[in-house]
This record gives C-alpha cells, structure tokens and sequence, in this order.
C-alpha cells in the first residue's frame, strides 16, 4: 500500500481542525499524543518503517496534533502499523504510539475508510468463522491426503460478539471522499 495521493497535496488551512488533538487527548489511548516532541524514537525503531518507504509513526503522530484529521484518517499507511508496541516501549514521552494508532484506526473505520483488502478479510470472519476463505481446492487437496477436515467455524458467535462494538455496521459504511 502507499499513501493516498491526497496525502501529497498542498495542505489547505481550511482541512485544518484545531481541535482534533484535544478531541484525542480524551480519549482512551491516544491520551498523551500531547506529549509528542517528535523526537522520531518510533519511527527509527520500528521494524514496519524499516521496510516502508512511507509507513512513519512519527509522521502519523504529527500530523493528528496538526490537526490534519481527515488526511490522517484517509491513509492507508495508517493500517500498515502491526501492533507490534516496539514504539510505545522506546517513547521517551510514553505516548504509548500503538495505542494512539488503535484510536486513529477506530475513528478511520466509523468513517467507512478501511481499505479493501481488511473489508474482505473482516466479511470473511464473518462469514465463515476464517480470517481467510479457504479455497475448496485446498478442502479436496486434505481429503485426498488422507488429512481430517478442518475444524468449522462459528461465524454465528463472532457476529454476536462483534455487533456490540459496531464492526459490523462500520464495515457497511462507505468511505467519504477526502476532505470531508
Ligand atoms: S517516540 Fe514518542 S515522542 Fe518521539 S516522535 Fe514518537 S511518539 Fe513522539
Ligand atoms: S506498533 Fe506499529 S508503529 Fe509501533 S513499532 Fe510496531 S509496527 Fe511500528
């Protein structure tokens, strides 16, 4: 994935939203994004970074105090993070950067802004219980080895559990266009 092409735009003081940092810093997680001098801790340290050309935590950070909500919602770098919490161990403000993703992810998804191959992956839970569709080739393919079924999953429970944090109806939700 690579950042939205918007994200390479001119920044209008208009997309600015003064208010967005403070609107974070009461809510659970991303409390301390106050605290962030930019000291680039998390990035240097964290192993997605170091294979991305575009994925920064440090950036992501940044532009949430900026104010750049919508452009910080609409990245699709934002879902490269792996939860990996290497940056919230070696902040030196312990802004606890994982967590601050974990918001920015969750207000990202009310917007309907998730990107496609999560979509599937997340119908697919529901679906079947399976993160992943397994294909009927792979089904044949254990039987013919002589290797039992797999064991089915119970997509009826994962939906009772998800519908109580609104996964579900995030997930039907359509993205807005950028900037709105
Ligand atoms: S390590 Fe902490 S203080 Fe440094 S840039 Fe990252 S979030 Fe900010
Ligand atoms: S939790 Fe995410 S941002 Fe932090 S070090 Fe791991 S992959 Fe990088």
């Amino acid at each position: 994935m690579t950042e939205t092409a918007a994200s390479k735009e001119p920044i209008k003081s208009s997309e600015i939203d003064p208010k967005f940092k403070y609107e974070l810093s009461r809510m659970h997680g991303s409390e301390k994004i106050l605290k962030c001098f930019q000291c680039g801790t998390c990035t240097s340290d964290c192993p997605v970074a170091r294979y991305s050309d575009t994925y920064r935590p440090r950036t992501l950070i940044h532009m949430a105090q900026l104010g750049l909500k919508n452009r910080v919602l609409n990245s699709d770098t934002l879902w490269l993070c792996a939860a990996c919490f290497t940056c919230t161990d070696r902040c030196p403000q312990d802004v606890e950067v994982a967590s601050v993703i974990r918001v920015l992810r969750n207000l990202a998804a009310e917007k309907g802004c998730v990107p496609i191959v999560f979509k599937e992956q997340a119908n697919s839970v529901l679906e079947s219980g399976y993160a992943f569709k397994i294909p009927e080739l792979r089904v044949k393919k254990r039987e013919n080895q002589g290797l039992p079924p797999l064991p089915k999953g119970n997509p009826e429970n994962v939906r009772k559990t998800l519908k109580g944090v609104k996964f579900i109806a995030n997930l039907e939700k359509k993205a807005e266009p950028h900037g709105q």
